[in-house]
């Protein structure tokens, strides 16, 4: 089994030590973990309250591969992608041997989702089709992600809508999102299935089925596999009921990466 969506006290909103983490992982008998801590740089650096210090990560991280020789640890990140920031992030992530990056859509319009910034002033449909668009603008301009992370990561947030105590059915925006997943296997890369909407009670994984179904369904066999913990118990949590999802789903296999590749991590027995 791997986790390869995992903040620590590097992310903003988390204070997690490491060997929490690492000692976490090594007793549920995980083989491989991503530490993918958040990095949404705005424009506006005014803006930037979740950015990390990469010279004290990549200073702080190679002991703990020697601490946990029979853990595969990979030191990543979670990009929250904006658009008109694509060549600083491109030029920034560069300068560090990063080896694994979660490409995220956490902001609309500059305007934060998960705080709930962006859902006043907008009908629910409207808030759903600009998210979807501009994660397909991000994905085409975004060459240098991994995986495109929690596709359907708005559901998780409605709630702060007035009225909306449930996720949109978000099939009205089949198209859009049948362009992103063609564009993620067109360039070899792949998707998460993120287990935190199995830990907030949506009922599934992210993305949900008929999501899943269509990405394998075009061809998509890329698949990382995450629980987006940002505390230690967290982490591998919901494993039964992610795997049964990817099973329904036609899924084999859940990879890894490793040496800039993806490589089958297990097989999702049944
Ligand atoms: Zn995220
Ligand atoms: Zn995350």
């Amino acid at each position: 089994m791997i986790d390869y969506h995992i903040h620590s006290k590097f992310s903003a909103d988390s204070n997690e030590d490491l060997d929490a983490i690492f000692t976490r992982a090594r007793d549920l008998g995980l083989t491989s973990i991503a530490l993918t801590d958040h990095l949404d740089p705005y424009p506006n650096p005014e803006r930037n309250l979740f950015v990390f210090d990469k010279e004290d990560y990549f200073k702080t991280l190679p002991a703990y591969r020697e601490k946990y020789p029979d853990l595969d640890i990979l030191f990543g990140a979670e990009l929250g992608m904006i658009a008109q920031m694509v060549d600083k992030n491109r030029q920034d992530l560069a300068s560090y041997p990063f080896d694994f990056i979660i490409g995220s859509i956490h902001s609309v319009e500059l305007q934060d989702i998960g705080s709930g910034e962006y859902f006043p002033g907008r009908n629910l449909k409207e808030a759903y089709r600009l998210y979807y668009e501009t994660m397909l603008e991000c994905v085409k301009i975004y060459d240098f992600f991994t995986v495109l992370g929690h596709i359907d990561y708005i559901d998780r947030y409605v709630g702060y809508t007035m009225g909306h105590p449930k996720p949109l059915d978000d099939r009205a925006f089949a198209p859009i999102i049948e362009e992103i997943l063609k564009e993620i296997i067109r360039s070899g890369r792949g998707i998460e299935f993120n287990t935190g909407g199995l830990r907030r009670s949506l009922g599934y994984g992210h993305p949900k089925p008929w999501i899943l179904e269509k990405y394998y369904n075009l061809g998509g066999r890329i698949i990382t596999m995450g629980s987006d913990a940002h505390v230690a118990r967290d982490i591998g949590t919901h494993t039964p009921e992610a795997l049964k999802q990817l099973r329904d789903a036609g899924f084999k296999e859940v990879f890894g990466f490793k040496d800039g590749d993806f490589k089958k991590a297990f097989t999702i027995k049944g």
